[in-house]
């Protein structure tokens, strides 16, 4: 017999994402029919790289408190042990910005974290980039939310900014590099959108993901510009800076300056962390507490640094054959024009087949994503090297 109950109908309107699957099922054909090729994956938005060394160590270290009665660790903190928040704050320092421990929240990722609050918040309506990281939508179109896209494009560079928008209150969610362009907004960018949230009371949800892989003068944090703490969040994680995608760390930000009305939205974020999280495991926030320390963030620089070659590497033979793209600077997601009006499948589909390389369609991304392929510097020096000549011959 079925339930007689009521489920959430907004789940029937989240878009199934066919992406992966339909990659792997082109994949897999075309391997099935072509067994001996050697097929080079630049699709993947995971690390590839190993923890390093300080992280592990302290991995291990802390594994070995955890088997000592004295000191061993139950339940942690629902919003982070004190010795990672405050290595959190410090982290920001030389940004510069100034943060208390108490305004960082330690969770188990940021897709966690984007996905979650939409608890806390009420009915609002919704900007969010196009294309952009699917999450927000999804959690947005799951809370029955009206959401309004903020179109990427060749002429704003895939860096919408708040022009020609009525002017009222919004959620607005940026990405900044963003995943999948890579496009990173400037100073002045990210000014705009601050100054136009404090105007209108919006609330800005700013996930800086992929802040580590900034190289160029280009603010890592929200907090860079003035205003931003009465209107931003601002979610970061360990994921892809220090490859723990698979060990699970990240934060957020939540400025005691940020208040709706009389009440801090930081109060809510506690309330709800505290009801439904019970904390990161100690040995996760030890190992995420040594990728912040000197020798940690060295090691980490040097993984980051071996992608970013990778992504020059794919970037100079776009440049070489004056295809238009965005990222691969101060990211690990290139974002290219399928050439010759190509759209995005049909790119996918000539790479594979003629050059055994995978790539992510664009427009799984969004609709503005229609025309456009993301490649990334995840992969080996060895395949990203060989994945350059093979682009060289075909483009
Ligand atoms: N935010 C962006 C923009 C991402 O691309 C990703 C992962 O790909 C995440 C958040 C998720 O990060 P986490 O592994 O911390 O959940």
């Amino acid at each position: 017999m079925s339930l007689n109950i009521n489920i959430n109908q907004n789940y029937f309107n989240v878009k199934k994402n066919y992406l992966f699957s339909e990659i792997a099922k082109r994949v897999n054909a075309y391997s099935a029919a072509h067994p001996d090729a050697e097929i080079i994956r630049l699709g993947i938005g995971d690390v590839t790289l190993p923890l390093s060394p300080v992280v592990v160590n302290a991995l291990k270290t802390a594994s070995d408190e955890m088997g000592r009665a004295e000191t061993f660790r139950g339940y942690a903190p629902e919003y982070g042990y004190d010795f990672l928040r405050k290595a959190i704050s410090d982290y920001y320092k030389k940004f510069p910005v100034d943060l208390s421990p108490e305004e960082i929240f330690v969770s188990d990722g940021a897709k966690s974290d984007v996905g979650n609050i939409v608890d806390i918040l009420g009915d609002n309506e919704i900007l969010i980039p196009d294309p952009v990281y699917p999450v927000y939508l999804d959690s947005n179109i799951m809370s029955g939310h009206k959401v309004t896209f903020l179109t990427g494009s060749r002429e704003n560079g895939f860096l919408p900014l708040p022009r020609g928008i009525e002017e009222k209150p919004y959620i607005v969610y940026l990405c900044s590099p963003n995943n999948p362009t890579g496009a990173v907004y400037s100073r002045e960018g990210l000014r705009e959108w601050v100054d136009f949230a404090n105007k209108t009371g919006s609330l800005i949800i700013f996930d800086s993901a992929y802040e580590a892989f900034i190289s160029g003068n280009y603010p890592h944090s929200i907090y860079e510009i003035e205003g931003a703490k009465s209107c931003a969040v601002e979610i970061c994680s360990f994921s892809k800076t220090a490859g723990f995608t698979g060990t699970r760390c990240a934060w957020s930000v939540f400025p005691d300056r940020l208040t709706a009305g009389e009440n801090k939205l930081s109060f809510l974020w506690s309330r709800r962390q505290a009801t439904k999280f019970n904390g990161v495991p100690y040995i996760v926030q030890r190992a995420a507490e040594a990728a912040l320390s000197p020798e940690g963030q060295k090691q980490c620089r040097e993984s980051i640094a071996y992608y970013m070659e990778n992504a020059r590497i794919i970037g100079e033979v776009l440049k070489s054959k004056g295809i238009y793209y965005t990222g691969g600077e101060n990211s690990p997601y290139l974002w290219l024009e399928c050439p010759n009006g190509a759209e995005s499948w049909e790119f996918f589909d000539y790479l594979l087949e003629n050059v055994q390389i995978v790539g992510t369609p664009g427009a799984g991304f969004g609709a503005a994503g229609e025309g456009y392929f993301r490649l990334t510097s995840f992969g080996s020096r060895e395949s990203t090297l060989k994945a350059a000549e093979r682009l060289k011959g075909l483009l």
